[in-house]
């Protein structure tokens, strides 16, 4: 509560985000200082490399060295991303290409190219290489580490194939479930974004970020921001978020994620309370370079110079679009198909439309990447000394990534794990739905290919859920019967259903079928539901609830009083309340990649134990969409009388729920100060006991309430999180430091408060009451 103690300002000045490299900085300005405008302008373009070939009748892509050599020499563009085809190609071949461009840029400018992929969970575009689970995944494991040590190997495959720079992670909120890039995400909650972030920019990067090393890629913090906030719930359409909110929640993860060094920026191709972003001198400049000192590099996403006047309408032509954005303080224009932003770019300098300082200041960037990097004395590292590419090592890391980032949401009567083995029962299940034979469904996009499709014959040598149940439990005792499966040539929607097993309309199996009578043999059904892969706008949705044919096929199946267990697969948490209760289990494995299907496996098993907690908020209802930290007005129950109405916030399973086989208990959480100023930092400490027979990792999650507060306050907050192990009967005290500033929230006026008043921190359904005693409001935009 705000009162009468107050204190205003005073806060520890931060430096720089990344340290000043004085030889780094020598360098940037004596190649700057060499070149010409038109140079320097090329640098600030980046094309698709697509645009550099051709493809034949079979679409067999070949690249055109005339283009590439007419992109370099006469356009010194700086910059070339994505795969041709948007398709896998061999980490020989990209050998092969970027060493090529690398010779010609240095040939023809004198600096090396920076190529950009989206290896976003592994290497993408990279034949034979390792697929981790999504970020979506990683979130739910709570293990930073996991996050750390993916990126690391995705950072050494990349460069195997000679690819310096990545553009991930995103750091940005996924905190609408319609959208369809959720899974892309590391889910709804700021610290949880910002941890993740934070890991795999180490992964990535190294941990100097001025001389990243031979295996170390540049990271591309995106979208930056609020992009996962379309009030439509459609991918790329406006958001409209409270200054406070923007602040507090969607800036902070890019905030900590700059602070750990990250190197580029890619920008939210939308607009936030109308402002596009790519427009915003306050979002990009004031707020990332100038307030948090960031020497680092802002790149657009696709065209979105272009999508300034053709979509957002704040420019009237393409020139204008470019004079706004360059002047906003995007560096590097990704405009894929078209080099008219050299020769507009130069008329606006030319004209004073933008200042030369501008243009170098973004020039600056660029090569200040390339040099941290190392691409100016070594412009290609692929090649020898990448053996561990594809290998066993990097699968197994895989595999126990995805093992730790599946989530059991239920399990009545403790159904699982089963009791029985490969060749030790004739214990029979039952895999059905669209799901349970597929690796595109596992992956979800960004794999192989931009969407996910046509990449069934790259990915032949992993295993479906079917195939790791038949490894595990044996081929004689798995019965398949998909009944609906997924469309592959159309729409990621799109389904077959085969009427003879099921009929979808009354939900009942069809009598003397072969569903039915492998139902009817069968001891357990497991429907694999969910959704094939999609990415970007191509995923939009019309309707939350997963599809009526897959509801329809358990409800039929859970008729025949077989027990059945739900595996969901899908990128977001489509609306499954009418068919939950019929589940005695409920497994949400996310976009779990190539090892998805065996880590599965290994769960249901027992091999493996659950440790995953959920990364977002799965919803019951259409019109109850909340995160967890919704207002505590969202909440108001019945009212009485007359106004007999209400307000709840209805979910399914809340973030951070999670089921394991063993058991937790949590006691005497306690802080060494119960009462705190600013200032001070609290140690916040809580015993956990693993009370069950089996060995288990808990993911222990610390929630702050503010109590009363002069904006109406979250109903909780994440304020820090660990995971550990614990042997059965065995307790580990589990510490935090909670710097008492983190439990500010953003005021009225729109700057940092921390009031005084009361507060609660809680810790598995334990609660500590805790009292801050002055009031602190900060001017700076970060405390
Ligand atoms: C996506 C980005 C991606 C870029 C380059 C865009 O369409 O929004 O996430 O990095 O393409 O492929």
């Amino acid at each position: 509560m705000l009162m009468a103690s107050l204190t205003i300002g005073a806060t520890a000045q931060h430096g720089p985000a990344i340290p000043r490299d004085e030889a780094l900085e020598k360098k940037v300005e004596a190649t700057l200082a060499k070149m010409t405008l038109d140079e320097k302008i090329g640098q600030m373009l980046e094309l698709n490399f697509d645009l550099m070939g051709k493809y034949d009748a079979n679409r067999v892509w070949t690249l055109n060295e005339t283009i590439l050599d007419t992109c370099l020499q006469k356009w010194k563009v700086g910059s070339i991303l994505n795969a041709p085809g948007t398709r896998a190609h061999t980490v020989a071949q990209w050998q092969q290409w970027i060493r090529l461009i690398q010779e010609k840029s240095m040939k023809y400018l004198g600096i090396p190219d920076v190529f950009g992929l989206d290896h976003n969970h592994g290497v993408t575009y990279t034949q034979g290489g390792t697929l981790f689970p999504q970020p979506i995944n990683l979130a739910a494991s709570f293990n930073v580490e996991l996050a750390r040590s993916g990126a690391e190997v995705t950072a050494y495959e990349s460069r195997a194939g000679d690819c310096p720079w990545v553009y991930n992670p995103v750091t940005d909120l996924g905190r609408d479930p319609r959208w369809s890039r959720i899974w892309e995400s590391f889910g709804e909650d700021p610290i949880v974004n910002a941890r993740m972030a934070e890991a795999e920019i180490r992964g990535y990067q190294g941990n100097d970020p001025n001389h990243l090393g031979q295996y170390n890629v540049a990271a591309c913090i995106k979208h930056y921001f609020a992009y996962g906030a379309p009030f439509t719930g459609k991918d790329r359409t406006p958001a409209y978020v409270s200054p406070q909110m923007l602040r507090e929640k969607y800036f902070e993860p890019f905030k900590v994620a700059i602070q750990a060094g990250a190197l580029s920026l890619m920008v939210n191709s939308g607009s936030i309370n109308g402002m596009p972003v790519h427009a915003s001198h306050e979002y990009l400049t004031k707020w990332l370079k100038e307030d948090l000192q960031w020497d680092g590099m802002i790149v657009t996403d696709w065209a979105d110079i272009n999508n300034l006047y053709q979509r957002e309408r704040v420019a009237k032509d393409k020139k204008d679009a470019i004079r706004i954005a360059i002047n906003a303080g995007i560096d590097m224009s990704m405009d894929p198909y078209s080099v008219d932003f050299c020769i507009l770019l130069k008329q606006l300098v030319e004209e004073g439309a933008v200042k030369m300082e501008r243009i170098d200041d973004a020039v600056r960037r660029i090569l200040r990447l390339k040099y941290r990097l190392g691409l100016f004395d070594k412009p290609d590292t692929g090649g020898r000394g990448f053996e561990k590419f594809g290998s066993k090592e990097h699968a197994d890391m895989a595999l126990h990534t995805a093992e730790e980032t599946i989530v059991l949401l239920k399990n009545e009567g403790n159904i699982l794990p089963f009791n029985f083995k490969a060749n030790h029962s004739s214990s029979k299940i039952l895999l059905t739905g669209p799901n349970a034979n597929q690796m595109r469904c596992l992956n979800g996009g960004w794999s192989y290919t931009w969407q996910g499709s046509n990449a069934e014959d790259l990915a032949e040598q992993y295993n479906t859920i079917y195939e790791a149940l038949c490894n595990k439990f044996g081929k004689e005792n798995i019965i398949l019967e998909q009944c609906v499966t997924y469309d592959e040539r159309g729409a990621y929607w799109q389904e077959n259903v085969d009427m003879s097993q099921c009929s979808m309309h009354d939900a009942q199996l069809v009598e003397g079928s072969r569903l039915q009578q492998a139902a009817e043999k069968a001891d357990v059904i497991i429907a694999c539901i969910g959704e094939n892969s999609y990415c970007e706008t191509p995923g939009n949705l019309t309707d939350l609830w997963l599809s009526e044919n897959q509801r329809s096929l358990v409800k039929a199946l859970a008729k025949t009083g077989k027990p059945v267990i739900l595996v969901l697969n899908e990128g977001r948490p489509r609306l499954i309340t009418d068919i939950e209760p019929l589940a005695k289990a409920v497994v949400h494995v996310f976009l779990p990649g190539n090892y998805g299907g065996d880590a599965l496996a290994n769960l249901l098993a027992g091999d493996a134990n659950f440790s995953a907690k959920m990364p977002y908020t799965y919803p019951r209802e259409i019109n109850s969409l909340a995160n967890y930290d919704y207002k505590v007005s969202e909440e108001v129950g019945t009212m009485a009388g007359a106004y007999n109405y209400d307000a709840k916030v209805s979910l399914l399973w809340p973030f951070g729920y999670g089921l394991s086989y063993t058991s937790f208990e949590y006691t005497n959480l306690r802080a060494d100060k119960t009462s705190f100023t600013a200032d001070d930092v609290l140690t916040v400490s809580v015993d956990v006991k693993n009370t069950g027979t089996r060995a288990g990792k808990e993911a222990v999650l610390l929630y702050s309430s503010d109590l009363i507060a002069s904006l109406t306050p979250d109903n909780r907050r994440l304020r820090d999180f660990k995971k550990v192990e614990l042997q059965p009967g065995e307790t580990k005290t589990v510490t935090f430091s909670l710097p008492a500033k983190s439990l500010a929230f953003v005021g009225a006026d729109c700057r940092w408060t921390l009031e005084e008043g009361d507060f609660l921190l809680r810790a598995g359904g334990l609660k500590l009451p805790v009292v801050c005693t002055k009031t602190k409001i900060w001017d700076e935009p970060n405390i």
